[in-house]
């Protein structure tokens, strides 16, 4: 602690740019996409004070235009692994020793330099890497990173202001230690932000990580390298290493000093991380922590009630922004018969409306879904759907992966609700609508549809109800409790935002820690009570023993 209780600037939301044509930053972020687009980016490992380049390089191309390269990053090997861990052990030493507003200095000035000087550097190297419209970069790569960085700097000063009672003669003190040891986070290809936020929020509460990032994030992922670099963050506090994810997580989960894990990516994975994880669990000083962010089977569920035009908006954007490739993209819906001609007219029209292509073009609402791997899931489950009687579908059906691996926005309509497209997770514009019937419509049957959608999906991460009926939006409120870790009413189920709507979900979607929040803060803290008594007592006897 410094000397003085040093009140943190307060955390604001970054205002979303609206790069309407005309505007510099339209302008501004074209110039940077061109540049980097051109400009054969290398990235390389970063352990310790080291840019290692091992020469086992993979090439990074737009999902778009997947021919193109736009750079290399280069893989580790074990011994890599094992150095960044060594480093990281070493860099604790002064780290988690430094006063915590150096620390919150460090990140406040990167989300100052994103939302500055390299904001559209990230948006540009987000569009590209990760194929996202200008729209869906801002939100993600200059915003949300932006607001994750400041308002977990607010969080970490509520946390070390919570200190308990005192009584009389005795001083108590809770001190919040980082985790001792390191912290592995892995994290996906599918939000820049999270990138950033997995390693530097254990980070800002004193930690050291390994960080692992996506294959497929590769280009903003060097920029939030560069960004951490600029701003301050000492050689070693977060070493990133590229590659093979099991090499990476086995040598990563086989140290003993390995105190934490914080993942995002999809429920396998993570569950068989967790069960390595147990599995080594006599060789670890600590009892790590887990924290998993995983995958979901989102939901929109409209009451009879409803606006159809409210509705039909939700599912276009909900399922649709981002090629659907949001852990909260919609990708089940419930209708009643009575709307649903209504809202297929209106779903079909936005759909048909949608432009797809090149995020350079920024007239196109869709652009490529991540990779091939991706692409083929997607257009099997598509080819199912043409041939399978219980399936018809309404909108969309098309893909081509001549130039890049485009999808188009696909609605299913299915007469089975446990339809395979309405249980498992395609990550891609595909949604699944199950009709029912809403004929004499009561409470009764509302709460057979919020059961059946309570009992459909593994899942729990996010869920939306549509409902112009208090009392059923009430009733579903309640029904739907454990449906969905974040629960939406008269809205999409996507869009969360940092110090608004902390993220997170439960049963097979995680360990609901909520990503920008306190209470993911506290998993990267290990309390220590101090309780200092001033005068000291010299006779073991009480009171009561008297004769
Ligand atoms: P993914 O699981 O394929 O990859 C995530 C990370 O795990 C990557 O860094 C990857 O290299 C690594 N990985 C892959 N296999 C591994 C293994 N065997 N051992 C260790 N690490 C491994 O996920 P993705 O395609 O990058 O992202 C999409 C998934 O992430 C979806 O399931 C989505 O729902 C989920 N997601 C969830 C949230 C959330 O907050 N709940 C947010 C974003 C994404």
């Amino acid at each position: 602690m410094g000397k003085g209780f040093f009140h943190v600037p307060e955390a604001v939301n970054e205002p979303v740019k609206s790069y309407a044509p005309g505007t510099p930053e339209r302008e501004e972020v074209l110039l940077t996409y061109k540049d980097l687009w051109n400009a054969n980016t290398e990235v390389p490992l970063y352990i310790g004070s080291e840019q290692v380049k091992t020469g086992d390089t993979r090439t990074i191309n737009p999902p778009h235009d997947h021919q193109h390269v736009v750079g290399t990053y280069h893989i580790a090997k074990k011994k890599h692994v094992e150095k960044a861990i060594s480093e990281a052990l070493e860099a604790r030493k002064s780290w988690s020793k430094l006063e915590w507003e150096q620390r919150a200095a460090i990140f406040l000035k990167a989300a100052d330099l994103i939302a500055g000087p390299y904001r559209q550097k990230m948006n540009a190297a987000t569009m590209i890497g990760q194929s996202k419209n200008i729209y869906q970069a801002e939100i993600d790569a200059a915003c949300e990173i932006c607001d994750f960085l400041r308002f977990n700097v607010e969080y970490m000063a509520q946390i070390y202001n919570e200190q308990p009672e005192s009584s009389e003669g005795v001083w108590n003190r809770v001190e919040y230690r980082p985790l001792e040891g390191f912290v592995y986070a892995i994290t996906p290809f599918n939000f820049t932000a999270i990138a950033g936020n997995l390693p530097s929020s254990a980070a800002l509460m004193g930690n050291v990580a390994v960080w692992k990032p996506s294959d497929s994030q590769m280009l903003s992922a060097q920029i939030i390298m560069e960004v951490f670099r600029e701003a301050g963050l000492p050689d070693g506090v977060i070493n990133m290493v590229n590659g093979d994810p099991e090499m990476v997580t086995d040598t990563v989960l086989a140290s003993p000093d390995f105190a934490g894990i914080h993942f995002t990516g999809s429920t396998d994975v993570f569950k068989g991380i967790w069960s390595k994880i147990g599995s080594n669990i006599q060789k670890y000083k600590t009892y790590p922590r887990i924290v998993g962010e995983t995958g979901g089977k989102d939901f929109i569920l409209a009451h009879p009630t409803a606006n159809p035009k409210q509705v039909a908006t939700a599912i276009s954007r909900g399922a649709f922004e981002y090629q659907g490739q949001k852990c909260s993209a919609a990708s089940r819906v419930y209708l009643p018969k009575s709307l649903w001609s209504q809202i297929k007219d209106f779903v079909v029209q936005d759909v048909k409306s949608f432009k797809m292509g090149t995020p350079e073009d920024m007239t196109n609402f869709v652009n490529a879904v991540i990779h091939e791997g991706s692409f083929n899931k997607l257009a099997s489950y598509i080819d199912k759907a043409k041939k399978d009687k219980n399936a018809e579908i309404i909108v969309g059906g098309n893909y081509d992966k001549s130039k890049g691996y485009f999808i188009e926005p696909t609605v299913i309509l299915t007469t089975d609700p446990h339809y395979t497209t309405m249980e498992t997770e395609l990550f891609g514009p595909v949604v699944t609508i199950y009709v029912y019937d809403d004929k004499n419509f009561d409470a009764q049957k509302w709460a057979d549809i919020c059961e059946l959608v309570d009992n459909t999906s593994i899942y729990a991460l996010t869920g939306a109800i549509l409902s112009g009926d208090r009392y059923a939006a009430a009733q579903a409120t309640d029904l739907l409790q454990n449906a969905a870790g974040n629960f939406y009413i008269n809205d999409k189920p996507t869009g969360a935002v940092v110090g608004q709507q902390p993220f997170g979900g439960a049963r097979a979607s995680g360990t609901n820690d909520k990503a920008g929040s306190k209470m993911n803060l506290m998993r990267w803290v290990s309390a220590r009570l101090i309780k200092e008594t001033f005068v000291p007592a010299t006779d073991y006897r009480y009171p009561f023993l008297g004769e």
